[in-house]
């Protein structure tokens, strides 16, 4: 298991739209792993496990792709995997530095 941080990517490219992608003290964001939102973009906290700031940079990208293709928030199971489905497979087209990081926690962590 590697201890070295994990270096996220400057910004997610999510549809038509760059989002900065932070690290943050737990005094910014304090109760949780990270967040999105349309101006700040996604926040991770600093000192996450790698595999749980991965995890957690996912996460942020699932509500990144809601916002994106504006999924309402509520909706049929299959209307929303779909379009999560279609953005997703987007933003790793988009981002192929997002690739070589889930390769690099696949191989070392
Ligand atoms: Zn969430």
């Amino acid at each position: 298991m590697s201890t070295s941080r994990l270096v996220l990517p400057d910004s997610i490219k999510v549809g038509p739209y760059d989002y900065p992608v932070r690290r943050v003290s737990t005094d910014e964001l304090p109760d949780v792993r990270g967040d999105f939102c349309t101006d700040a973009g996604i926040r991770i906290v600093r000192g996450l496990r790698r595999k749980v700031a991965l995890e957690t940079l996912q996460h942020e990208i699932f509500h990144a792709i809601w916002y994106s293709y504006n999924l309402p928030s509520k909706c049929k199971e299959e209307d929303a995997v779909s379009i999560i489905s279609t953005g997703y497979m987007a933003v790793l087209l988009d981002n192929p530095s997002l690739w070589a990081l889930m390769k690099e926690v696949i191989k070392h962590d």
